[in-house]
């Protein structure tokens, strides 16, 4: 059918290529492009001989327009897979424009030297993608992504409207270390030190850090504390449910990660600020990031399972209905497939399921658009299809 260019060739992107090698009808060719090209050699190095997807791989600087627009323009692909990390996300979506070609991403743009992640900047793109004839797919891995996909197929076939959204998203997995992240250490703790908040009657509701805990029972995993965050498809969800009121995401983490944590805030580790050290700047989340395991690395160590999802509330035929739909992910199965954790693994497989909705047509609508914007369906069908298959439960017990 035609061409991926990934860009980033970490956890995510090594689950996505795994995934779209099985898929090769579709990914006939995947060039892989990152920073390091050493780890783009590599993969493809395993992955030949198993797959009748064509592989090549590129060095490229993705903070560069000029750089990624000579790649483009040198691989023609169909679809630009961005997989590196949210800093690059407006310097990708330029090299798209200049060169009309197709977008998907899974994270949005946050600026390196603040802490602030919002979809403003990529839904300025809006108007210049559409007058380009060509689509960007926002946030197209598990949160945000499935939860989106969820929430549209919620809307079209459960109800007649959705009043209250829950996100539960519970890695029940131990990869036994201490303290390790499942993914970038840089992206996630910045995601989890900073202020929570929650959409509630048309407008954000903050917390403290953590402030917010819940006790939830999981399917497959057991009883979990769980803390209330801010999340990106919050603020997309907000504006594309109708009549929504409220919509949290809660996410679960251990006695001793929480604990690392405050030890390491407490210590200025995890300030994004830089500081001179021996004659030279650093930032202390960086140098954090490179002594703590990386995530890659967790794969063959970490048993247990996911489980992520979202609890809806709302009316169907003028009665009231609650309706729960999840995934249950194991991480050993994961890392039997792909080589990789369940958290890679939930990210990696919607990235290409979203990169295959544009190759093939099947999604195609010009201008910057969240996946819950589309029918969701054939993402649905594809889930259980391609290692994501998702459950239905129409008693949920609710989060208060
Ligand atoms: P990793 O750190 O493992 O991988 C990032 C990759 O991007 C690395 O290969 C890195 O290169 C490359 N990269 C970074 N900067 C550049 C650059 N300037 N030019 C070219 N390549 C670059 O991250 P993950 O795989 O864990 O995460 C990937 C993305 O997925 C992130 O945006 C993250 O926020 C998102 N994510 C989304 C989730 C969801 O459910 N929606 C869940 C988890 C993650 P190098 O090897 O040289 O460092």
């Amino acid at each position: 059918m035609g061409k991926v260019l990934v860009i980033g060739c970490g956890g995510v992107a090594s689950v996505a290529i795994h995934k779209c090698c099985q898929n090769s009808e579709v990914f006939q060719e995947v060039c892989i492009a990152s920073r390091t090209k050493s780890k783009c050699d590599a993969l493809k190095e395993k992955l030949e001989g198993t797959t009748k997807t064509k592989i090549t791989t590129r060095q490229v600087d993705a903070d560069k327009v000029e750089e990624l627009i000579a790649l483009i323009e040198e691989q023609k692909p169909d679809v630009v897979l961005n997989l590196a990390l949210p800093y690059q996300d407006l310097t990708i979506m330029d090299a798209c424009l200049a060169t009309k070609t197709n977008y998907v991403d899974t994270a949005n743009y946050e600026p390196e030297d603040t802490a602030k992640f919002e979809y403003s900047w990529q839904w300025a793109y809006r108007e210049r993608f559409e007058q380009a004839g060509i689509t960007a797919l926002l946030g197209s891995g598990f949160d945000p992504g499935v939860t989106g996909v969820f929430s549209a197929y919620a809307l079209k076939h459960q109800f007649d409207e959705i009043h209250y959204i829950d996100i539960l998203d519970c890695n029940g997995g131990d990869h036994g270390y201490p303290f390790a992240t499942n993914f970038n250490p840089e992206i996630n703790i910045r995601e989890v030190s900073a202020n929570g908040s929650y959409w509630e009657d048309g407008h954000w509701v903050e917390t403290k850090p953590m402030e917010i805990k819940r006790v939830y029972n999981f399917d497959q995993v057991g009883e979990k504390d769980m803390y209330l965050l801010h999340h990106e498809e919050i603020e997309s969800l907000a504006l594309n449910i109708p009549g929504i009121k409220r919509i949290r995401f809660f996410m679960t983490f251990g006695q001793s990660y929480l604990t690392h944590l405050k030890c390491l805030e407490d210590v200025g580790m995890t300030s994004i600020k830089p500081i001179l050290f021996e004659g030279k700047e650093i930032v202390p989340l960086q140098f954090l990031k490179a002594v703590l395991p990386d995530p890659a690395s967790l794969g063959p160590r970490t048993k247990g399972k996911t489980n992520i999802g979202c609890i809806f509330r709302g009316v169907k035929d003028g009665q009231p209905k609650d309706y729960y739909l999840y995934n249950v992910c194991d991480h050993e199965e994961c890392y039997k497939e792909v080589g990789s954790q369940a958290v890679a693994y939930t990210t990696g497989v919607p990235a290409m399921i979203g990169a295959m909705m544009l190759m093939t047509g099947t999604w195609n609508k010009p201008g910057v658009h969240n996946i819950e914007e589309f029918d969701p369906d054939p993402f649905m069908e594809a889930l259980n299809k391609w290692g994501l298959p998702w459950q239905e439960n129409f008693h949920p017990a609710l989060v208060d």
